[in-house]
């Protein structure tokens, strides 16, 4: 009998293959009272458990196989500098010492401290990196508690054309795994930010997380159907559901080979109307799969990523190490970095004797928290200017509000010039300043924003949370989250037309970007740049080049004009077919 599972697709694709479960679990932590005596064999014990965990990776990594992406080694660096870090190696120490208690219960009570200070933070990515954390922390627990044995067998199976089923993988399993010939995961926990979906994305490996109990559900080398597009996983499928993911599985084959040959070709409609195709990336190695899909350049630089998993800030010489080594993948092609979009992070509250906040996307974030501490915002804004000699740098201000917040930030970006005069470096004194569209109020007041700035960006993730009061990271009321409401395209429209007006670009670097299922209508709205996950890229383009602007026009327009979800559904049906 078939029967379906079901949870959050993160990589694309459809695999077939026989189950190979991960029988490996949270390890159980107790905790015990030692006598003092005993007390620095157990922190000898502790260092000794940190060391094993960073030879293993290090194992893994020195193994990586030349053909695995930059970033897939960046992930296991990222675990290995957590592995350097004291809040992970000496925060435990104290800790034994401290309540005399073993080193597995003294690492658990510091991970739930470090784990307390992400989940405050409001920024979906930073918060998932929790995942990181446990990553680490298991593997030095499972170390202390002798609990290698799955990890040693694992590494020894093969596992070609299998389907790993497990609680949840750490992005070196993963590697380690798809070298060992997995064809797809499905792990019981996870979401789609974590490094290891990120990892499969970028791995091309299907994969579906957040399956509860998905162990208790399949059986080892049960026949399984992994869709890592629709989030579902069959099992046991019969002869007749076999045949047709076959077929779909060739289906897909056929048209990533055919999108593989749209990269060489220009972004225009067929009306000869060019268009802008932008990449997104969150990691300085993500510029790679830029080149690779031949991106004109990048539309939205996150650079939260530096400022993660450490207790100190990053200096202004990290900063522009990290845009110089972006510059030099992307040589020529625009780079859009935005500045930090730090939520309302409980450290920084508690350090000031403030209380938690209650509603952390409403708060102290992105420039907000940079104006109001400036110590974190001044060496980043010093190294992008000081990049912009380099290449060809934007700058980008994410949820702006307010007027004076924009008059404040050029203020400050005019005081880093001469602070850059003064120490004879060099910058761009042209390099263009732009600004994220992302609250409903910036949009309505666009035009009075586009006539002090260089361009504009529609930042639909979050304009569409603030629009429609939908915390987008609330599993609760995802079902709300609509970028065909009216009131979210009126907005993208006013801030198109508002660009339009000023004379200045507007792109659009929301995931809405990277849809096909909306390329039609916001061409249709007047939209020429988008910005979205280099993977997408490819077949918006063929979107692109398939379309007709001057027939999208009035279907658009006609759009706009409509309330009724139905009629909405039926119009964008009609765009997409013409
Ligand atoms: C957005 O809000 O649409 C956006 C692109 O920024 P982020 O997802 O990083 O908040
Ligand atoms: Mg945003």
């Amino acid at each position: 009998m078939t029967f379906s599972l079901h949870g959050v697709g993160v990589a694309r694709g459809c695999a077939i293959g026989k189950a190979a479960l991960l029988q490996r679990n949270q390890p159980e932590i107790s905790e015990y009272t030692l006598p003092e005596a005993i007390l620095e064999d157990e922190v000898q014990r502790f260092l000794e458990g940190v060391a094993r965990a960073r030879q293993q990776l290090q194992d893994i990594r020195a193994r990586l196989p030349a053909t695995i992406p930059t970033e897939a080694a960046a992930f296991i660096d990222v675990h290995l500098l957590m592995l350097e870090d004291s809040m992970l190696t000496q925060a435990p120490v104290k800790l034994i010492r401290a309540r005399r208690c073993n080193a597995e219960w003294a690492l658990k009570l510091q991970r739930d401290l470090v784990v307390q200070v992400f989940e405050a933070m409001d920024d979906p990515y930073l918060r998932v990196r929790r995942d990181d954390i446990d990553h680490v922390v298991r593997r030095i627990q499972r170390i202390l508690l002798a609990d290698e044995a799955a990890c040693i067998d694992l590494a020894a199976t093969r596992l070609e054309d299998r389907i790993v089923i497990a609680d949840d993988l750490t992005p070196a399993d993963t590697i380690l795994m798809q070298h060992q010939g997995m064809s797809a995961f499905v792990t019981e926990h996870g979401g789609p930010l974590s490094h290891t979906a990120i990892l499969a994305r970028s791995l091309g490996i299907p994969a579906v997380v957040g399956v509860r109990n998905a162990r208790r559900y399949v059986r080892d080398d049960e026949w399984l159907i992994v869709d890592g597009q629709q989030g579902v996983v069959l099992v046991g499928p019969d002869e007749a559901i076999l045949a047709f993911y076959r077929w779909k599985q060739q289906q897909e084959q056929g048209q990533l080979r055919e999108l593989g040959k749209l990269k060489e070709q220009p972004a225009v409609t067929r009306d000869a109307a060019p268009i802008g195709l932008y990449a997104n990336i969150e990691l300085p190695e993500d510029a790679v799969l830029v080149r690779q899909v031949g991106a004109a350049g990048i539309g939205l630089y996150r650079t939260e990523f530096l400022f993660m998993n450490r207790t100190d800030l990053p200096d202004e010489e990290e900063h522009l190490a990290s845009y110089l080594h972006v510059i030099k993948i992307l040589e020529s092609k625009p780079i859009t970095i935005r500045t930090v979009d730090l939520g309302a992070d409980k450290r920084l509250d508690r350090e000031q004797g403030a209380t938690v906040v209650a509603n952390p996307a409403l708060g102290l974030r992105a420039i907000r928290l940079c104006l109001k501490n400036q110590e974190l915002f001044r060496p980043q804004l010093r190294a992008i200017l000081r990049a912009s000699a380099f290449g060809a740098i934007r700058m980008m201000i994410p949820m702006l509000s307010t007027l004076q917040e924009l008059f404040q930030v050029l203020r400050l970006v005019e005081d880093t010039k001469r602070e850059l005069l003064a120490r004879r470096q060099r910058f761009d004194a042209r390099m263009p300043v732009g600004a994220m569209i992302e609250v409903p109020g910036a949009a309505l007041c666009a035009p009075y924003f586009a006539r002090h700035l260089d361009f504009l960006s529609i930042g639909t993730n979050d304009l569409i949370q603030y629009t429609l009061a939908i915390d987008r990271i609330d599993d609760a009321v995802n079902y709300l989250y609509d970028p065909l409401h009216p009131a979210v395209l009126q907005l993208i429209y006013m801030t198109i037309r508002a660009g339009r007006k000023a004379r200045i670009p507007v792109s659009l670097c929301g995931e809405m970007a990277g849809d096909p299922r909306y390329t039609r209508l916001l061409l249709g709205m007047g939209l020429t740049e988008f910005s979205m996950h280099p993977n997408n890229l490819l077949e918006v383009k063929r979107m692109i080049r398939d379309s007709t602007v001057s027939k999208l026009t009035p279907l658009a327009k006609r759009l706009l004009q409509t309330t009724d979800a139905g009629k909405l559904a039926q119009l964008l049906r009609t765009i997409t077919a013409v």
